[in-house]
């Protein structure tokens, strides 16, 4: 196989797997209508999802290839979110972007999720931050959820939705598709009294765990 076609066919399978992680966000009802969006790393810029297409419509030929200076025609309206966090950090692989409805909730009551379960502690920190608002598809949007994703694999962004990010599209998917249920947990939680949350020492010990049997894994 020539380098050129081997590009190709990297490129082919980057496509591939980025449809399937859109459809997968709209089956487990993540993607409202079509406001989410998800991207990775490719060459030397991104393949994004385009913007306003469905999960039941999208196909491989529709996710568009961009720089991270300027974005490609028909790329997501969030494209400089995206671009922000890849620069922000050469480890993050994938980004994936969704107004799920018990993250987005939460966020429009500008909080961040707490340390309700250990679980949280999977994300990086004692909690899950709240970037403060800015418009949607702003540099100032892109800035502020930069600063709550510092050391973390996910944020709220107040108002609006939620981000997740990882070094492969299966780690940036399961963060996301577990931030929405712990947010979700903590809602319900919250309806029926009032959480106990637990202490640093208890959440740095899940962390050291996770460490140990590998980052989200459920026990
Ligand atoms: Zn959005």
């Amino acid at each position: 196989m020539t380098a050129e076609a081997a590009r190709a066919a990297l490129t082919e399978a980057a496509r591939a797997a980025l449809c399937d992680a859109y459809r997968t966000l709209g089956r487990r009802g993540l993607m409202g209508g079509s406001s989410g969006n998800v991207s990775m790393r490719h060459e030397d810029g991104m393949l994004i999802s385009p913007s306003g297409i469905t999960p039941e419509r999208i196909e491989p030929g529709h996710l568009v290839a961009t720089g991270f200076d300027a974005p490609a025609p028909g790329a997501s309206s969030e494209w400089a979110l995206h671009a922000a966090l890849y620069r922000a950090d050469p480890a993050r692989g994938a980004v994936v972007h969704t107004h799920a409805d018990a993250c987005t909730a939460l966020a429009c009551l500008n909080e961040p999720l707490p340390a309700f379960h250990y679980m949280v502690a999977g994300f990086g920190g004692d909690d899950v931050r709240c970037a403060p608002y800015a418009t949607f598809g702003t540099a100032a949007l892109a800035e502020t959820a930069v600063a709550a994703m510092r050391n973390r694999t996910a944020c709220l962004l107040a108002n609006h939705g939620m981000v997740a990010a990882g070094p492969t599209l299966e780690a940036a998917m399961a963060a996301a598709l577990d931030l929405e249920m712990l947010a979700g947990q903590y809602l319900l939680a919250r309806s029926a009294g009032q959480p106990r949350l637990l202490s640093p020492a208890q959440m740095g010990a899940a962390r050291k765990r996770f460490r140990t049997y590998g980052a989200n894994a459920p026990a």
